[in-house]
């Protein structure tokens, strides 16, 4: 059949995943905690299974979780929702994305994307006939050349996609990056979706700046987020979509044919796990350890590196010390030293070697010491 897709193979997340697995490699790839969750969630789980909440959950989420959404927004932003008409539980963020892409794109339009980007933007850019319009990040700390977003701009640009703090890079978008977004698109017909699953990891003091916080963006955006980064449950698949009410509305369209709704013994036990905002709060400290330990250990390696500003994974180059391309020195590395990363240039729309690598180090203190012990062999 003719492919719609027909520049997209295999997630480079499967392909090493299944590589670190095949080999045996102490898997630094795919971004998921490396340890499991907390034992009172999973009780919690099994309760409202036992109690009978196994069918379908209302479309929208069950009430009583938008609710602790909307309280838990509350809490870190200060700003109020309307549970009712402004928060879509939805099964992870990249069924969020895909819906709100899908709910606002239509044939011909372009969405500016910034490069490089989390991987399901642009297929899902692709599938709703938009047109991907494609703004370098500024190397080396992959920050936001507003200039060069204003030149992107044209009359058909109908959404920007943001992703704070940054897949694969860590860089947290400050005050200005929001200001001078909204100075752009104020006086135009310009929608935001902005990718904020990593807004509980943030070092070195730095706060995570949601769009929420914005007037004028949050009249214009969606805002993704996802309960498997923040309570390591990567495998529920269950997130969240923050839109204004006339922006809901239609994402709820997409939603409801997309997937209806998401499993709902997980909803009410994420619900009364909420009542306790000390999760989320310890997050920042609990993988500001991970981090400062696995940039500890990357000192004692030949790579260079600047260390993340947030999200769980650490950027590395290696160009100072050979021509490989990431991609082979990521299998390399997986197969001979037994420690499995992502080559960043998947990220890259035109799939550029910049030479450098991407570790999650969201994993146990042992494994990332023994990653650490086997990287200082790399040559
Ligand atoms: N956006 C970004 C930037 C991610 O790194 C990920 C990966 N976890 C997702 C979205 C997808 O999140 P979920 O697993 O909740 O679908
Ligand atoms: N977001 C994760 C990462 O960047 C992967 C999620 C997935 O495998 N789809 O590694």
């Amino acid at each position: 059949i003719s492919s719609k897709l027909p520049n997209v193979g295999t997630t480079i997340f499967t392909v090493m995943s299944k590589l670190a697995s095949d080999c045996g490699a102490i898997n630094l790839s795919q971004g998921f905690p490396g340890f499991d969750c907390d034992p009172a969630l999973l009780d919690l789980v099994t309760q409202y299974m036992n109690a009978g909440h196994n069918q379908y959950a209302p479309m929208s989420g069950v009430p009583i979780l938008r609710e602790r959404i909307v309280g838990k927004t509350k809490f870190i932003h200060g700003i109020d929702l309307d549970s009712e008409n402004e928060v879509t539980v939805v099964s992870g963020a990249t069924e969020a994305l895909y819906a709100a892409v899908t709910a606002v794109v239509k044939l011909g339009d372009e969405v500016i994307l910034f490069d490089p980007a989390y991987d399901s933007y642009a297929p899902a850019v692709e599938l709703n006939g938009g047109i991907p319009v494609y703004v370098p990040l500024e190397m080396p700390d992959f920050s936001v050349n507003w200039e060069r977003v204003k030149s992107a701009i044209t009359a058909k640009t109908r959404l920007i996609m943001v992703n704070t703090p940054h897949n694969p890079s860590g860089y947290v978008w400050t005050k200005e990056d929001l200001a001078s977004l909204a100075d752009l698109i104020q006086d135009k017909d310009i929608l935001v979706i902005s990718d904020e699953v990593y807004e509980h990891i943030t070092f070195d003091g730095r706060k995570h700046l949601s769009l929420l916080t914005h007037s004028l963006l949050r009249s214009r955006t969606f805002v993704c987020c996802s309960f498997g980064k923040t309570f390591h449950v990567t495998g529920w698949k269950i997130g969240y979509c923050l839109a204004p009410p006339q922006l809901t509305a239609e994402f709820r369209k997409v939603h409801q044919f997309l997937t209806f709704s998401t499993a709902t013994p997980m909803q009410y036990a994420l619900a009364e796990y909420l009542s306790e905002p000390s999760l989320y709060f310890e997050l920042p400290d609990f993988y500001q350890k991970k981090r400062d330990l696995f940039c500890e250990g990357l000192k004692e390696t030949p790579f260079e590196f600047t260390p993340a500003q947030g999200s769980f994974f650490q950027m590395v180059s290696y160009g100072h010390l050979s021509d490989e391309s990431d991609y082979d020195l990521a299998v390399r590395l997986t197969k001979e030293i037994g420690v499995a990363s992502i080559p960043i240039s998947v990220f890259f729309s035109d799939k550029k070697d910049h030479k450098i690598l991407r570790f999650c180090f969201a994993k146990n203190d042992l494994d990332l010491a023994s990653a650490l012990d086997k990287l200082i062999y790399f040559k």
